[in-house]
């Protein structure tokens, strides 16, 4: 007999992406940043190891609390830091929901809600979007209705995609909240500016946000979220007491401030992911417009799976990702299965490794 909670045992549990730790892989598929963090965060770093490791961390993290809200336009009552924006997840699935709370969220999207949700053993539903990547919200409705807590990653991962305010909007519960995920926002072409916390919808809002993609801190651990202080009171009677550590502290607080060092790295990524995307349009793929630092995107007759071994062997590093009932069964999809590649954006040179061997393949 086991003596493991039933969800454990039933649990598949989340799969992160290959993290190869020798050097020289052309490394694009978990989405983090090519470039290096601004300087400033290696200082406060270095200067925080000096005199602050023997006494434990301000366990609101205020400083960067203060930080955080200046550069936003907020009250700091309206942030709460979390060891990575993965931890503020989980911080939100508890304080929201118990086993028969619903929790829904898009499919294909990011894969970890549904690992969330199981860990937790609440209820949960996929809500399935169009071939195109928009929401059904009319075949999602009786779902929403009963919904507790709602994460919707905008712009959403695989895809790449964003949904408009409007629609967001249209998508927040009745009688629960909406988790806005905005890992990618920074990489939007109308970056956020956390206007719906302060629409009528505003306080059953959540934002949450990283700093292992634009911010470059991917070996950091270190996310935050923006909602109403009732929400940010309630997540920090549930998250552990010491959650971020001084070093993730000082450096977060570091790199918020230098916004210019995170824009330039920023402006780079977008870039290239426009001469990605022709490149790969050229090479007879279908490519979503993307909102993100990376891109998805699928071929007409090749097989992505064997696309992606084929990269691999040449120390090639992408994503090949499939998700069974994606889309609705047609003559190209026998089973409902989507699957595709999903390519982060790296260095022109990495990029430029990337498109030759794929040539090459095809
Ligand atoms: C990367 C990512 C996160 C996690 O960010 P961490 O701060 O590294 O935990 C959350 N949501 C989505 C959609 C992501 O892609």
């Amino acid at each position: 007999m086991s003596l493991f909670r039933p969800s454990v045992d039933q649990l598949h549990g989340y799969v992160p992406g290959e993290q190869p730790q020798e050097p020289g892989w052309v490394k694009l598929n978990t989405n983090e940043n090519p470039y290096p963090p601004s300087p400033a965060v290696v200082e406060a770093i270095t200067r925080t190891a000096k005199d602050r490791l023997h006494v434990y961390p301000d366990p609101l993290g205020r400083s960067f609390c203060r930080a955080a809200a200046e550069v936003l336009g907020v009250e700091p009552e309206w942030i709460i830091p979390a060891n990575g924006s993965d931890e503020n997840l989980t911080i939100l699935v508890r304080t929201f929901t118990d086993k028969n709370d619903l929790i829904s969220y898009p499919y294909p999207s990011y894969i970890l809600y549904e690992t969330l949700a199981e860990i937790q053993g609440t209820r949960h539903a996929r809500l399935r979007l169009n071939a195109d990547w928009s929401w059904n919200t009319r075949l999602n409705r009786p779902l929403l209705e009963q919904t507790k807590l709602l994460f919707v990653p905008n712009p959403n991962s695989p895809s790449g995609n964003k949904w408009d305010a409007g629609t967001i909007l249209s998508l927040v519960p009745q009688q629960g909240v909406l988790v806005l995920d905005e890992a990618y926002g920074d990489f939007a072409d109308q970056p956020h500016k956390l206007e719906l916390l302060r629409g009528d919808k505003g306080d059953r809002i959540i934002v949450t946000r990283t700093f292992s993609k634009s911010y470059s801190l991917a070996g950091l651990r270190f996310g935050f979220a923006v909602a109403h202080p009732d929400t940010v009171a309630a997540m920090r009677k549930v998250k552990d007491s010491y959650n971020c550590d001084a070093l993730s502290l000082a450096a977060a607080e570091a790199a918020i401030r230098d916004q210019a060092w995170m824009l330039s790295n920023r402006a780079k990524i977008v870039a290239t992911r426009t001469r990605l995307q022709t490149a790969l349009t050229e090479l007879g793929f279908n490519v979503v417009p993307s909102q993100a630092n990376f891109v998805w995107c699928t071929h007409p007759t090749r097989s992505h799976e064997e696309l992606y071994l084929a990269l691999k062997a040449r120390k090639i590093l992408i994503r090949y990702m499939k998700f069974p009932g994606g889309v609705d069964a047609d003559a190209a999809h026998p089973e409902g299965l989507l699957d595709g590649l999903r390519i982060t954006i790296g260095t022109d040179p990495q990029v430029d490794a990337f498109l030759s061997a794929l040539s090459e393949i095809i």
